[in-house]
């Protein structure tokens, strides 16, 4: 998205001075960012920067400590996870997290219960047609799915509840370089057709690669942020993050 259509897009998330920690340590100190109706964003940085933990507050699994996180508008410090899923903004957590003994059919309609009334954006064609793998296995439990698959189907488990917003957290953790690659060309096909997305990857080169724009985040406070284009271009970048 070119950044003049961009200021022209209605802000889907605004974060502000945001603080959080586990008993003692400080994980964000004031980290802020914002992201616009249709953008893929991506928020990358080193091993312990707060990444994580800042998509964490934003689906409500960790509490924070101070700050402000407005979603269309409305404050969710304070909002239970279950409600902040069912407005839209939906999370698919670092290591998938899949339900290893239900079939790839019921994680997937387990993704649906997100929906509380809301009318489906994906249907389960669709999310065939995205990752086809999962057609193919739809009655085989999902624990036995290679890492790549219950990645998709991961994916595919929070399009079946709508998201306004994605928040995806490491989906290149531990696959093979193709596999990444796939799932990757699947993100982008879901941005183009409008799906906003926020990315937390540590693999910086393939986030910047996918993405709009970025923020580069260290020691709980984001420190850069920019088109993803320059950033990738910036030397400073390249050697700090990307060498
Ligand atoms: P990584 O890519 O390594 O996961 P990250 O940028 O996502 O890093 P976080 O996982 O958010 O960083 O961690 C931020 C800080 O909080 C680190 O110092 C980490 O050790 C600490 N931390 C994260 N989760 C917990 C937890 N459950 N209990 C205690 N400390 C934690």
């Amino acid at each position: 998205m070119n950044p003049e259509a961009n200021s022209l897009r209605q802000t889907i998330l605004q974060v502000t001075g945001l603080t959080a920690g586990y008993s003692g340590i400080k994980a964000l100190r004031g980290a802020a960012l914002s992201v616009s109706e249709g953008e893929f964003v991506a928020l990358i940085g080193p091993n312990g920067a707060g990444k994580s933990t800042l998509l964490n507050c934003l689906s409500g699994v960790v509490r924070p400590t101070g700050g402000s996180i407005r979603f269309q508008g409305q404050e969710l410090l304070g909002v239970a996870p279950w409600h902040i899923a069912r407005r839209g903004l939906l999370q698919v957590p670092e290591g998938r997290q899949v339900l290893p003994n239900l079939t790839v059919r019921e994680n997937l309609t387990l993704g649906a219960t997100a929906l509380s009334g809301r009318t489906p954006t994906y249907t389960l064609e669709r999310i065939n047609a995205l990752f086809p793998i999962l057609a193919e296995r739809r009655e085989q439990r999902a624990g036995s799915l290679s890492g790549g698959q219950q990645q998709m189907l991961a994916i595919g488990r929070a399009l079946m509840g709508a998201p306004r917003l994605l928040l995806l957290d490491e989906p290149s953790l531990g696959l093979a370089p193709v596999i990444v690659t796939q799932v990757f060309a699947a993100l982008r096909a879901l941005n183009s057709e409008g799906l906003t997305i926020l990315l937390v990857e540590q693999n910086a080169r393939q986030a910047l690669l996918a993405t709009d724009r970025a923020y580069v985040i260290e020691r709980g406070c984001v420190v850069h942020e920019g088109r993803s284009a320059d950033l990738a271009a910036d030397p400073a970048i390249v050697s700090h993050y990307l060498g």
